[in-house]
């Protein structure tokens, strides 16, 4: 596939899964942002398309930030979804990840809005609570939102199978000259960045017995053409 092709697939996966969020009764609302972290993980491909969408507007203001971010704890993924499918197929235990708490707001966030609306990668777009994380203390995730939200991460990485996941802040400051994007998004063999680690197709999507028939017209919108 095309570096267009796959960007349009990414946009049409995001567009299906926007429909589908639209559905899902929540407590969010503009201006809660106790979900904007440091440790927002994401695929290069939605990298590329954040950097397109920086170049845009202040471009420099934005790396600055996230250059500055590089100095402080943050969640680094050592496993990706699609890898973490094949070990359970496999029978077999994943590794254990460490969890990044504490301060860990977001260098992307702006008076309590993400300066990357349009663009912020699905990790963001699926994060979503049934009663408000401020008072409670952690999200209230719906188990089948949990099970689409994965199914749509495995579909995204495998679209960028020649690509890499990881931290927000070394994927984008990693996709900063254009030659690594470029290389990126053709699809070119890449020496594997620091902090990120490689993407894998789908071999089984992960999803629960009794979430089979609710989740099949969706997997029908995925599986359209955009
Ligand atoms: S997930 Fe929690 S913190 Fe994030 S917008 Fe929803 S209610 Fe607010
Ligand atoms: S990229 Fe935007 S939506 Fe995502 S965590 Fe940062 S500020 Fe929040």
């Amino acid at each position: 596939m095309d570096p267009a092709s796959r960007l349009n697939v990414l946009k049409h996966i995001y567009s299906v899964y926007e429909t589908f969020a639209a559905t899902v009764p929540s407590a969010c609302r503009r201006g809660c942002a106790h979900c904007c972290t440091r440790n927002v993980t994401l695929t290069t491909l939605e990298g590329c398309h954040i950097v397109s969408h920086l170049s845009a507007i202040r471009e420099a203001d934005l790396f600055d930030r996230l250059s500055f971010a590089l100095e402080r704890r943050r969640f680094q993924p050592r496993i990706t979804t699609n890898e973490l499918a094949d070990i359970c197929l496999q029978g077999q235990d994943p590794p254990q990840e460490e969890t990044e708490s504490g301060e860990t707001r977001c260098p992307l966030l702006e008076k309590e809005e993400c300066a990357i609306y349009p663009v912020r990668p699905f990790h963001c777009r699926c994060m979503t609570s049934r009663t408000d994380c401020g008072e409670t203390g952690c999200a209230d995730m719906d188990p089948f939102v949990m099970t689409v939200n994965t199914v749509f991460l495995q579909y995204i990485e495998h679209i960028d199978a020649s690509g890499f996941s990881g931290n927000l802040i070394d994927a984008v400051l990693f996709l900063q000259p254009e030659e690594n994007r470029r290389r990126c998004t053709s699809g070119a063999p890449v020496a594997r960045p620091p902090g990120l680690i490689p993407n894998r197709r789908v071999s089984a999507l992960m999803i629960p017995p009794k979430h089979r028939q609710r989740i099949a017209p969706l997997l029908q919108k995925l599986n359209a053409s955009p």
